[in-house]
């Protein structure tokens, strides 16, 4: 079986863990440390904290801003449920901004809308969890500018992102007939107050299971920081009285066990070296299957102007005219010649769990309606040609 997603592990990554492992220190050490740094070089973003997966990274960020009861998390129903249930973690209650039919990431026009509406109820979020779904940017400087506009947070999920970027347009105040460009890369927090990474063996980059919140705020790299491990403090100037003595620490707040071990960020560090190769890999897979697929009836997957995907999935979508029914079956016979295609996401407002909460299909009617229609193929650095040909092969086969 071709899957349709593969971690890349060479022997610069395994002489790392063997260095780790007969090193002194093994859990949380100078090797997190080395690997949140280079994170930081590669995204520009101020601060990083790694922890054990990217659903941690996601609680502690909702965590470090005060999210508790009563307060209001939105987020894009079509990603993995971690991106909702971290809200729920804190005893805060999640709702969803239905999806662009082009780029499957929450829709602005729905985000505008429900605001409005909001602001109306008086039942605006506190925080806002916009996620990059299949390694394509939302539309940072727009969400941006809501945020400023209706006071809540911003949280990217870029579990599929490390690597992409997009181009932040603006007006040259010097020159009215020019615009300023810059190029902002996910991860540095331009536009959001935390940025999180999975490291999950699936994702761009792994270190078998992982993650990492970015931000440029020192107030809530500190705090995610205490709440990665116990909220147990060794610093002083957070104490409420001077230290006992050198032995001494204080538990100030109800944190988790959420800390990357040293032989987990062995590998991270590796494998960040390989980002730029991996992403440009990817976009030579999707340029491919763009090609191939131009006279057989299926959507490949749209790109917004001025945004640089990082392709951690490649999803086409079948015809309008193409029933659940019918999807199933192309589904099942890809599964049969060998092609391990996958599906993301099931709308996370339909889990049974959510439906308990209130939530029912109709509610978000958009990512339904991806959902009855997409297909994941293979997509990873080390698919060959010959496997991307087969793909190709087999898909053109469904429909002859
Ligand atoms: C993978 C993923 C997560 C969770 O990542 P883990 O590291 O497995 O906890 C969260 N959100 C999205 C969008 C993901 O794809």
């Amino acid at each position: 079986m071709i899957p349709y997603a593969k971690q890349d592990i060479i022997k610069e990554d395994i002489d790392a863990v063997i260095e780790v492992l007969n090193s002194a220190w093994l859990t949380q050490g100078p090797v997190v440390k080395k690997f949140e740094d280079s994170i930081i070089s590669f995204t520009g973003a101020k601060y990083a904290t790694a922890v054990n997966s990217a659903t941690s990274a996601l609680h502690v960020a909702c965590l470090a801003m005060n999210v508790g009861p009563g307060d209001l998390v939105w987020t894009s129903p079509n990603t993995f449920v971690a991106s909702a249930n971290c809200a729920l973690y804190c005893g805060a209650n999640i709702d969803f901004v239905d999806i662009d039919p082009q780029t499957y990431n929450m829709s602005i026009e729905s985000l505008k809308k429900k605001l409005k509406n909001a602001e109306k109820n008086s039942k605006l979020p506190k925080v806002v969890i916009p996620v990059h779904f299949a390694g394509q940017p939302c539309d940072m400087p727009e969400i941006y500018n809501l945020s400023k506009k209706y006071n809540f947070k911003i949280i990217e999920d870029a579990s599929h992102a490390i690597g992409a970027s997009y181009n932040f347009i603006e007006d040259n105040p010097e020159n009215p007939n020019n615009k300023l460009i810059q190029k902002i890369k996910i991860g540095s927090c331009k536009h959001s107050d935390i940025t999180v990474f999975s490291f999950h063996p699936v994702k761009i980059i792994t270190t078998g299971e992982g993650g990492m919140a970015m931000t440029n705020d020192q107030n809530l790299d500190a705090r995610m920081k205490l709440f990665r491990s116990h909220g147990v403090t060794r610093d002083e100037n957070f104490m409420t009285h001077p230290s006992d003595g050198a032995w001494y620490y204080q538990q100030i707040d109800l944190g988790y066990n959420y800390r990357m071990s040293d032989i987990q960020a062995a590998i991270g560090f590796q494998q960040t070296k390989r980002i730029n190769n991996y992403i440009s890999r990817r976009h030579s897979i999707a340029e491919y299957y763009d090609k191939s697929f131009q006279d057989v009836p299926i959507n490949i997957p749209w790109q917004l102007p001025n945004t640089y995907s990082s392709y951690h999935l490649y999803v086409v979508t079948l015809d309008e005219s193409i029933n659940f029914e019918q999807r199933s079956r192309i589904f099942n016979l890809l599964r049969a010649k060998g092609i391990g295609v996958n599906l993301h996401y099931i709308p996370v407002h339909t889990h049974p769990y959510f439906e308990s909460l209130g939530f029912k299909k109709g509610d978000f009617p958009v990512s339904e309606n991806y959902y009855n229609r997409a297909i994941s193929l293979p997509m990873y650095p080390t698919l060959l040609d010959v496997e991307q040909d087969l793909v190709i092969k087999s898909i053109k086969e469904c429909f002859a």
